[in-house]
């Protein structure tokens, strides 16, 4: 046989939705996993930005104020080592937070992405499943000669002693 029959195509088709299916499983699962993550830590993106900038000018006023008020009669490295004393946990601070912010804007895009991929995944499913509803019903399909099987309902062409599936002899 060089064309591959409508019960191959047929066939063909079934294992394609059956990849996909398993393929939106996947995906499914990936997305309810993020948004439960999403549920118990909210997304709490601005609080993170706002701790973040809130370090930065934090850290800024210390240094004005290291750079203002401190007395010059000081040795210096005493100088230095409190400059680095007040400055240092909020300028660490302001590093923490602008991670946690971009962390929540990487599993934000992550997730639209995921969701995106799922979309796209079922508007395949369904147009394979219309593929395979106008393969079946198509002119084409009728031409060729085939029949249910009584025993396991499948499809086999007419000529068979046996059923390809199940066994059962006509
Ligand atoms: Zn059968």
């Amino acid at each position: 046989m060089t064309k591959p029959s409508i019960i191959d195509k047929s066939e063909d088709l079934t294992n394609k939705m059956k990849l996909i299916k398993k393929e939106i499983s996947l995906y499914e699962k990936e997305i309810s996993l993020l948004q439960i993550k999403k549920r118990f830590f909210p997304p709490s993106k601005h609080l993170y930005k706002f701790i973040e900038v809130t370090n930065w000018l934090l850290t800024i006023i210390s240094i004005i104020y290291w750079l203002r008020f401190v007395p010059s009669s000081y040795n210096t490295t005493g100088n230095y080592l409190r400059l680095l004393i007040t400055s240092s946990p909020f300028l660490f601070l302001a590093i923490i937070f602008r991670d946690c912010y971009n962390r929540c804007i990487n599993n934000e895009n992550y997730l639209s992405l995921l969701q995106i991929k799922l979309l796209e995944l079922n508007d395949l499913l369904e147009k394979v499943k219309k593929d395979q509803v106008e393969l079946l019903f198509s002119k084409e399909s009728t031409d060729e000669d085939f029949k249910e099987c009584p025993v396991c309902l499948e499809l086999v062409r007419s000529k068979a002693k046996i059923c390809r599936y199940c066994g059962h002899k006509f």
